[in-house]
Formats: C-alpha cells, sequence, structure tokens
C-alpha cells in the first residue's frame, strides 16, 4: 500500500498491501478525539476550533453534526456503558453524556482550583476515568478561551465517578497529551507535548508500570523523529498506534518503531472501530481518515 512504510519486518503483518486509507471527510479546522460506538456503528470526533462534535455513521457513510456548540471539546472515549466521555476545553471540564442526552459533569476542579483544559481521556477496566489536563484550551482564543493557569502545573488525574475522588496522578510531566493503558493495564503510555512550551523539549511517549493501582517511576518508551506525537491507542497484541507528525507509528511494546502510515496531514488522534475493532479511524488535521489494518483494538 502506498504510503505504508515498514520499518521493522513484524509490521507487514499489522497491515494489508491492497488496504487503502479512505478520506471519509473533510471541512474541519483541527479534528481531534475519535471515540467509536458498537452498538450504533458510529464515530464521534471533535473539531474543536469549529466548536463542535461531529458523527460518523458506518452504516451509510454519512457525516452529521453530533453537538454544536461543544465548549470546543477535544478528547473523546466511549465508556464500558456506551456513554460518551469529553474534555471540553472552553468549559475547562470531563463530561458524560447520559443515555438520555443530557451532560453530567464528571470534574471541573482539583482542590478547589479550575482544571486547565482537559485533553484526552481513558477509561480503566475498574470504571475510573484517567484524563490529561495540559494548557492548550487556555493558551490562546483558538481552540478555548485565554486564562491562567489556576492549578499552575499541567498533570496527569483519576477521576473515581463512583466517588467523585479527584487525584493527580502523574505530575512529572510538562504537557501531558494522549493516554492509554497496555491490554492488561500493567502500563500506563503518557505522550508528553512540553515542546510546544519548551523548544527544544524532545515530544516523548513514557511508560509508567501501574504498581497497586499507581503509576510508578516512568521510563522513556519513544522519542517522536518529526513533529509531534498526541493521540494514540494500543491494541490488543499490545503494540501502540500513535500519532505522529504527519504519519501514524506503531511501535511494539518494546518501544520498536515497526512501521508508519503517511497521511499527508498532520495527525491529531486515532482509534479503532468497526464491529471487529480491526478499522483505524485517524483525525488529520481538517479531515477524518480509516484504515483496515490486521490488528484490532484492545477491549
Ligand atoms: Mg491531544
Amino acid at each position: 500500500m502506498s504510503g505504508v512504510i515498514i520499518h521493522d519486518e513484524r509490521f507487514k503483518r499489522l497491515v494489508f498491501g491492497h488496504a487503502k486509507l479512505e478520506k471519509l471527510w473533510t471541512g474541519g479546522r483541527w479534528v481531534e478525539g475519535p471515540a467509536y460506538f458498537p452498538a450504533g456503528r458510529y464515530l464521534i470526533w471533535s473539531d474543536i476550533p469549529n466548536n463542535r462534535l461531529m458523527r460518523f455513521d458506518e452504516t451509510d457513510g454519512s457525516v452529521s453534526v453530533f453537538r454544536e456548540p461543544s465548549n470546543n471539546t477535544n478528547g473523546n472515549t466511549t465508556d464500558r456503558a456506551g456513554r460518551l466521555i469529553s474534555c471540553e476545553h472552553l468549559a475547562r471540564r470531563v463530561t458524560r453524556t447520559e443515555f438520555d442526552g443530557s451532560i453530567h459533569v464528571l470534574a471541573d476542579s482539583f482542590e478547589g482550583k479550575r482544571l486547565n483544559s482537559p485533553n484526552d481521556v481513558i477509561e480503566k477496566s475498574d470504571g475510573t476515568i484517567w484524563f490529561t489536563d495540559p494548557t492548550y484550551g487556555i493558551d490562546s482564543d483558538y481552540e478555548g478561551a485565554k486564562a491562567p493557569s489556576e492549578i499552575g502545573g499541567s498533570w496527569v488525574y483519576r477521576l473515581d465517578p463512583a466517588s467523585g475522588a479527584l487525584e493527580a496522578v502523574i505530575k512529572d510531566r510538562v504537557q501531558p497529551n494522549g493516554l492509554a493503558f497496555s491490554p492488561d493495564e500493567t502500563v500506563l503510555y503518557v505522550v508528553d507535548t512540553g515542546a510546544t512550551h519548551r523548544p527544544g523539549l524532545p515530544v516523548t511517549i513514557h511508560a509508567y508500570p501501574m504498581v497497586e493501582g499507581r503509576a510508578g517511576e516512568p521510563r522513556l518508551f519513544a522519542t517522536c523523529p518529526e513533529g509531534f506525537y498526541d493521540g494514540f491507542r494500543v491494541d490488543s497484541e499490545g503494540h501502540i498506534w500513535t500519532s505522529a507528525g504527519t504519519a501514524v507509528h506503531c511501535h511494539a511494546s518494546d518501544g520498536t518503531l515497526l512501521g508508519e502510515i503517511q497521511i499527508g496531514e498532520i495527525v491529531g488522534n486515532l482509534c479503532f472501530g468497526g464491529p471487529k475493532r480491526n478499522r483505524l479511524y485517524i483525525c488529520g488535521q481538517t479531515s477524518l481518515y480509516a484504515l483496515f489494518v490486521n490488528a484490532r483494538g484492545a477491549v
């Protein structure tokens, strides 16, 4: 397939030579946060500066506006019950859309101070919600509203929706961004895009071992060779599929770069979808792309 670069023989098994990268939609400004809903076979994603959530219907290929205004929503995910969890830049909060369509605020402050602008979110199998809180939504009016940080740090949080308890679990990153657990949840991967605020800092993925539910000492997992990592996902075999500049990079769980898929626009995030979780949905700058791969997203 054109645009696929093999860096390691192991990548040949993960892509199809005859599968084509499909451009499903274009017309966004900065698209992010894809989340797939298997019960309805649709994908929700964010068009952050345009202040809307979009919806792609996999059954007929149609695209429509799901929510506008969206409070400049960035990252989204689907929880185990099939509900939408969203990171809203403008309202500086994490929300859950309930089955009746109402919006429930899960977190908007920490120790009495407003969050910066939640960026990306995942759910752990125990029902806790983990999200990153860099400053991109308060750095300018383009993706939110310019404001100072009340907290004074960009951290990773763990939220227990049952009790409402919010805990800052990782404080050693400059601008934590995308995050994901390994399939067995023994490792938490976190992207750091701190180079936007500290020039010269490498853009990295760090791997935090999970020790008794806590994030332990991190190790450097990967450094982005060009451009930025942002959002990423892990497949059922533990491969990391990540945005990386204008491409999607696939890493083995040992960190080896196995291969890449060139998209041609800056990739913000991606997720697995389709009934078999083997269709990679890719948010690339202004457009939504998809590619069938020989891998399944981790459950
Ligand atoms: Mg992000």
